[in-house]
């Protein structure tokens, strides 16, 4: 069994062991090194393994992997082959561990909030490269939080961390086990270790925790989803927590500058900016419609055509919502029959009196399809003479 140094010390960065067994990764060129001591952190409990390297004698070996087995060996996955019986001076990226370290240790004064100040009970923790979640079991069945809980949430968490209380790691004996005040029972049976925080946080956890809350340096809570009957909160701490803040405020200044506001304000003038914007384009929607109907009536062909007024008319792209409202006022009329070409997109239409299928012509002269007195679908604009052509003669 491996003695995990990472116990008694998370912040040991640097150790020296030796290696105990080899045997071939599970990726081609890797090879899995088990050490008799080691503290690498192998993936647990929602806190991912740690990475770095083993330096020995003529070498060094990438650490991409770290895993323990039942039997408590931790397996390091190596880039290199390192024989039995070598010494190695192990090396952790110290500032991975420490992300981890503060994203886990947020998640414990979280859940202990969520436990004390809504009897929310924490299923577990999932640490994702942007953020991470616990899936909270709330009374009633409650599957979200209010704007006001979520800011309680956060206060408390972040006072606590402010205190800078001592975070205190330990195995105690089944005698002292049984008197602890647990936020839940362990999952496991022997070998029970205890992580507290200051004396708001009390559980059992085998993972890496920051010395002290201080260390967390802030927690803020991001959102809050159901997820199978559970409250699930995505928050992210410490340097993460820092890095979300730098780019909202980015974000913020910059389209504080582009609306010409404070950032206070932002809300207001994007709510204003938009409702100015649906009011022009109602306006330019009104202007165009009209413009359009006074179109079709201009290309009304002289032509008798059986009492038929034909308006074939090629124009550009138009806005979609002024050419069904033009339209659709054309056609109220008796006797229209509009074909239309906007760009590529083609609308045939006509007066409900007018007996001619405008699907059945559309499908014949492009691609499309739709009700006899309305159709519409795509062609290049000659299309529009050639359906033209098509009626012209058959209604001779
Ligand atoms: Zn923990």
């Amino acid at each position: 069994m491996t003695e995990r140094l990472y116990y008694d010390d998370a912040y040991l960065w640097e150790f020296d062991g030796t290696v105990t067994a080899v045997r071939p990764g599970k990726k081609q060129g890797t090879w899995e090194v088990a050490l008799d001591r080691s503290a690498f952190y192998p993936t647990s409990g929602g806190q991912p393994f740690d990475t770095g390297k083993l330096v020995f004698p003529g070498g060094e070996a990438g650490v991409s992997d770290v895993e323990a087995d039942r039997g408590g060996e931790v397996w390091h996955t190596a880039d290199r082959e390192i024989a039995i019986g070598t010494k190695v001076h192990g090396v952790i990226d110290g500032k991975r561990r420490t992300d981890h370290m503060e994203q886990h240790g947020g998640e414990h004064m979280l859940a202990g909030a969520v436990w004390e100040k809504l009897q929310g009970i924490t299923i577990g923790l999932h640490l994702g490269l942007e953020d991470s979640t616990i899936d909270v079991s709330l009374p009633g069945e409650r599957t979200h939080l209010t704007e006001e809980e979520i800011r309680m949430l956060e206060d408390t968490v972040n006072e606590r961390i402010r205190l800078d209380a001592p975070i205190r790691c330990w195995f105690p004996d089944p005698e002292e086990l049984a008197s602890l005040p647990l936020r839940k029972a362990p999952t496991v049976q022997e070998h029970v270790r205890i992580v507290a925080m200051g004396d708001f946080e009390m559980v059992a956890c085998g993972g890496t925790h920051p010395s002290s809350t201080g260390r967390i340096g802030m927690l803020k809570v991001l959102s809050v989803i159901p997820a199978k009957g559970k409250a699930r909160i995505s928050f992210v701490c410490g340097g993460r927590a820092a890095a979300v803040f730098q780019k909202y405020m980015r974000c913020a200044d910059k389209a504080g500058a582009a609306l010409s506001c404070p950032v206070e304000k932002l809300s207001r003038a994007a709510s204003d900016l938009k409702s100015r914007l649906a009011e022009a384009e109602r306006k330019a929607c009104r202007f165009e419609t009209k413009d359009l109907l006074e179109l079709f009536r201009r290309e009304e062909s002289a032509e008798d055509l059986k009492g038929i007024a034909l308006a074939a008319v090629v124009t550009e792209e138009k806005d979609a919502r002024s050419v069904a409202a033009a339209v659709s006022d054309y056609i109220a009329e008796k006797g229209k029959l509009l074909l239309l070409a906007c760009g590529e997109r083609l609308t045939f239409a006509r007066s409900e009196d007018v007996k001619i299928d405008m699907a059945e012509l559309i499908r014949r002269v492009g691609r499309g399809g739709g009700r006899p007195e309305l159709a519409s679908g795509a062609g290049i604009p000659e299309c529009v003479g050639v359906a033209r052509k098509i009626l012209m003669t058959e209604m001779k």
